[in-house]
C-alpha cells in the first residue's frame, strides 16, 4: 500500500489555493490510505499471507488502521489560507472506518460534520448475506450501523445530507430471492436507484439479459 506524507499533500494544498484561478473548494480530498499499514513486510508477504481478504471475514491481525492521520490531514487542509470548503467526493469505505477501534468514529464524525457536500458515496454492494458472503464484503449489519452513524452525525451538525449507495445486481451467487432482498430494502429506506450497474458474465450464449 502507498501513501504521501501529510505535508506533501498540504504543500500540493497550499500550492493550490495560492493560484488565482482557485474558487476555495477542494472538490475531493480523496481517501489516501495512508490510516491504512500491513505489518508485514512487503517482501514477505508472499511467503506469509495465506488470506484473500486483508478485512473479510474478519480484519486480519496485521491490518494496522488508524484514521488518526486522516483526520489530522482534514483539520490542517481546513485551516489552509483561501480554503473554504474541502469536499470528500470519491466512495469510503465504512468497513475500513469500523476497523478502526481507536478513531474510526472520530472520523466518521470529522467526515459527515465538514466533508460532504451534500451526498456521500458509500458502497454496501449488496444486502443479502449469502451474495455479501461471495463477494467478500461485510455484512448489511456493518452498513446499517454505518448508515445510522451518518444520519446521527449529520443531524448533530444540522445538515440534511444524503448516502449515495452504490449496489450490484445479479453478481455471481445473487438469486431472483437475492435481488427481492434488495429489491426490499431499497424500498424500505425510500432509494430510487438512478443507475444501474449490472453483472453480465460474456460467456453465457443459453442466457438472456433484460435492463
Ligand atoms: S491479509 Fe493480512 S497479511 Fe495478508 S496482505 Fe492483508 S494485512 Fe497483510
Amino acid at each position: 500500500m502507498a501513501s504521501r506524507s501529510l505535508h506533501s499533500i498540504l504543500d500540493e494544498i497550499r500550492a493550490l489555493a495560492s493560484d488565482e484561478e482557485f474558487r476555495g473548494t477542494l472538490t475531493d480530498l480523496g481517501v489516501d490510505r495512508q490510516h491504512v499499514a500491513d505489518r508485514v513486510r512487503p517482501s514477505e508477504i508472499h511467503r506469509l499471507c495465506r488470506r484473500s481478504s486483508c478485512l473479510f471475514p474478519s480484519p486480519c491481525r496485521h491490518l494496522h488502521v488508524d484514521h488518526g492521520p486522516l483526520i489530522e490531514l482534514y483539520r490542517q487542509a481546513r485551516r489552509v489560507p483561501g480554503v473554504r470548503h474541502v469536499f470528500v467526493a470519491s466512495g469510503i469505505r465504512h468497513d475500513l472506518a469500523h476497523a478502526d477501534r481507536r478513531n474510526g468514529e472520530a472520523y466518521l464524525r470529522e467526515l459527515v460534520t465538514h466533508h460532504v457536500s451534500g451526498h456521500l458515496k458509500v458502497a454496501p454492494e449488496h444486502v443479502s448475506e449469502s451474495v455479501l458472503r461471495v463477494m467478500r464484503k461485510p455484512p448489511l449489519q456493518e452498513f446499517d450501523r454505518f448508515r445510522a452513524e451518518f444520519e446521527r452525525f449529520s443531524r448533530e451538525a444540522g445538515k440534511e445530507q444524503y448516502l449515495v449507495p452504490y449496489f450490484i445486481s445479479s453478481h455471481p451467487g445473487c438469486t431472483l430471492k437475492d435481488a427481492a432482498e434488495l429489491h426490499d430494502y431499497l424500498r424500505k429506506h425510500n432509494w430510487k436507484p438512478q443507475q444501474v450497474q449490472d453483472f453480465m458474465p460474456p460467456h453465457d450464449p443459453g442466457h438472456r439479459y433484460v435492463l
